[in-house]
């Protein structure tokens, strides 16, 4: 395995550049959420707003703001006992809050919390910094690209209408993973069998140790950009298999810059 520190840098071309002339890159597989978007954001922060509005029809002695923090935690933690699957955002509040109550909660909680995420799956969370011109620099380069996504068909074409109307209007693919399955292997090969590039050849972006990182080195792919990564987490095998190249960065923008 290759870690970024070990490639040198030039100072004449981004890392995306170096990396696709050194391992022959002929396509792009990326995952969408919190590698181009900062979904997780969107959530904690729409989650942490909703927290203060339940907390004033609440008979309780702590302040709103302790209860959202509460709230916060409990959300991050079922989140990781789901290990990263996503559910519906009601469902996840409504499930977080009956935690923290210890109880089920009433019909007119379950109508405050719908209403107000009426309209969060017609929004798209906020570009990551550098992500915009990391997909422009893909295009100039006339490789093929898709986005492999665990989301709603409908919200992911709202995410992506985003970034093709910055880049005049280039249509971007995708394939789409039910949010009541896993983002396994299987998504990953389908994925990149759309965009006709060997697997091996293809450089695989995500944030997701299961869903990406494990679930695209179980498909066949042998580069990997891992955003917020961390080597130490991986199993010993993928460390030690000299075929497998892993880059971490702490964002995508570290592709592009010079
Ligand atoms: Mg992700």
């Amino acid at each position: 395995m290759q870690e970024e520190a070990t490639i040198e840098k030039e100072a004449s071309a981004p890392l995306l550049v170096q990396i696709i002339k050194e391992n022959d890159i002929q396509g792009f597989a990326l995952d969408l959420d919190n590698t181009f978007l900062k979904t997780s954001q969107y959530y904690t922060t729409a989650e942490y707003i909703l927290s203060l509005e339940i907390a004033e029809s609440l008979t309780s002695n702590i302040s709103n703001e302790t209860f959202a923090t509460e709230m916060s935690h409990i959300l991050t933690k079922q989140y990781y006992e789901k290990k990263g699957q996503p559910i519906l955002v009601t469902d996840r509040y409504i499930l977080a809050l009956e935690e923290y109550l210890g109880n089920k909660i009433s019909n007119e909680e379950i109508q405050q919390i719908n209403e107000y995420y009426a309209d969060f799956y017609m929004k798209s969370p906020e570009m990551i910094e550098g992500s915009v011109e990391l997909l422009k620099l893909m295009i100039d380069l006339k490789l093929p690209l898709i986005f492999n996504s665990n989301a709603q068909d409908e919200w992911t074409r709202i995410k992506l209408r985003g970034f093709e109307e910055l880049l005049d209007g280039f249509n971007l693919p995708y394939n789409v993973v039910d949010i009541n399955k896993e983002k396994g292997p299987e998504s990953w090969k389908y994925s990149v069998k759309r965009i006709n590039t060997p697997i091996e050849r293809t450089l695989m972006m995500g944030d997701s140790l299961v869903a990406d990182i494990l679930a695209g080195i179980a498909a066949g792919c042998r580069n990997i950009v891992w955003v917020n990564g961390d080597l130490n987490k991986l199993p010993l095998w993928v460390r030690e298999d000299t075929s497998i190249h892993i880059w971490c960065v702490d964002s995508v923008r570290e592709l592009i810059v010079i």
